[in-house]
């Protein structure tokens, strides 16, 4: 199974090659040579990472860790992602939330992530690579927590976080500088865009290059777009086998990756009704499903911030798909909800449907609203992507009680911060990457001594 890119301009690539690259050589997104189509099986798996190494074997045909998928996916999906039924006046037992929340940082993206860095990790192993990798990541919050719980401690890795001072929650903030060993986080003096134009400087210099091999782990990373499709291969199967229908999904939407996944797994096969896509006052998406032509806008800042994005990158991978405007407007619905909307459905949450929500599964379960109001009455569920304890300063005045924190985000609030201060400028962040360096190598060293 090879691998292209959604402008066109590279060759078929093997899923090792493009794992490890993360994106394509011309600039593009790697999306499959085709989309593979299941055969379902009579009873779905017991497990997720049953499923989800029965749902990527395919795309890993030819890949020298398609032995070893099996174990890798036990390892990397070893908490599950529990379908509840939603309750409360307006729902009748057919309604669900899918709380994708259960992993070491707390928000789905700790499924990717956890996969990408077994796979990476793998793949390193097989290659006999010996220079340790170095992952930059520019985060808003949530991504940069779950990559530095999936690598951290992890031979021949290094990873360096950039998040911006004072504009994530408390307990997210915590969740990034907990780790320390081989994860360095920065705190920008600066906004998300601030990090994200200094982490592409530095995967673009030359220089530094040379001196290190770097590599990022964003949303576009095909390594974090396939994992996704495993929860939702997984979710539809069981609720065709409980409730003999094919599973409609709210998703709360940013960059579309988590929704485009979504999409994959309807597209491969899976019982996957309607998904319709919830975003938060960034609403370059809900105005083109609505009709208007693209736009990209500038990010706005709103309570769900982990959504805060003006140019959704996976948009590219489903205009690749999906060919034309219209089949895409035909595919997918989105609607938009505002920070007082968000405010008004988090304090409203536990009594209309039974759960205490974060910010970004407010928004999907606002829509759910929107969805009944205009008189739709089948069965919904709504993904949750983030755990409200997180979002603790929004949450818990809204509901009016504290929000306790999962035990596996307790840990990591219990743990010291190991945060470093710094510029929002592209030269300070070269002058701190390079003289770690020769440090790097000796840790890897000698965490690949311990190893042995
Ligand atoms: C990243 C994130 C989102 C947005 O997911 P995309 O794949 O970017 O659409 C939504 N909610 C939470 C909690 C997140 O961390």
């Amino acid at each position: 199974m090879s691998f292209v890119s959604t402008r066109h301009g590279t060759a078929p690539t093997p899923i090792d090659d493009a794992l490890i690259a993360g994106l394509a050589p011309d600039g593009g997104l790697y999306v499959p040579e085709r989309i593979l189509q299941l055969t379902l099986p009579g009873k779905p798996p017991v497990s997720l990472a049953e499923t989800a190494a029965w749902v990527l074997a395919p795309y890993f045909a030819g890949s020298v860790l398609r032995e070893a998928l099996p174990a890798l996916c036990a390892r990397a999906y070893d908490f599950d992602a529990p379908l509840l039924p939603l309750t409360g006046p307006q729902h009748d037992g057919r309604d669900h939330v899918l709380e994708l929340f259960h992993g070491p940082t707390a928000a789905f993206k700790d499924y990717a992530a956890r996969f990408l860095a077994e796979a990476l990790g793998a793949l390193r192993t097989a290659r006999g690579d010996t220079e340790p990798t170095t992952i930059l990541v520019a985060t808003s919050g949530d991504t940069g927590a779950a990559v530095a719980g999936a690598f951290h401690k992890r031979p021949g890795f290094e990873v360096v976080i950039l998040y911006p001072d004072g504009r994530v929650s408390p307990r997210q903030a915590h969740g990034l500088e907990c780790w320390g060993d081989n994860v360095r986080t920065f705190r920008v003096a600066g906004t998300f865009d601030d990090c994200q134009r200094m982490a592409k400087a530095a995967l673009a210099d030359r220089d530094l290059r040379e001196k290190r091999a770097l590599t990022s782990a964003n949303s576009i990373s095909l390594g974090r777009l396939l994992p996704q499709v495993a929860y939702y291969a997984h979710t539809a199967l069981h609720h065709m086998q409980s409730h003999g229908e094919a599973l409609n999904l709210i998703v709360p939407t940013g960059n579309l990756g988590n929704a485009a996944a979504a999409w994959l797994a309807r597209r491969m096969g899976l019982p996957i009704g309607e998904i319709v896509l919830a975003t938060n006052a960034n609403d370059v998406l809900p105005r083109y499903f609505a009709g208007a032509p693209y736009s990209p806008q500038a990010t706005r800042a709103t309570l769900a911030n982990a959504m805060d994005v003006g140019a959704p990158s996976n948009f590219e991978r489903l205009t690749c798909w999906l060919g034309d405007d219209k089949s895409l407007r035909a595919s997918l619905r989105a609607f938009a909800v505002d920070d007082d909307v968000i405010r008004r459905t988090i304090a409203t949450a536990p009594e209309r449907h039974g759960i205490v929500a974060c910010p970004h599964t407010a928004c999907a379960l606002h829509v759910l609203e929107i969805l009944r109001a205009k008189g739709d009455q089948r069965a919904w569920s709504v993904v949750a992507t983030a755990h409200p304890a997180k979002f603790e300063t929004i949450v818990e005045p809204l509901v009016g009680h504290a929000v306790p924190p999962p035990p596996a985000l307790a840990a990591c609030l219990a743990r010291p911060a190991h945060g470093e201060a710094l510029k929002a400028d592209d030269d300070a962040l070269k002058a701190r990457l390079l003289p770690a360096r020769a440090s790097a190598s000796v840790t890897a060293r000698r965490e690949a001594a311990v190893q042995d």
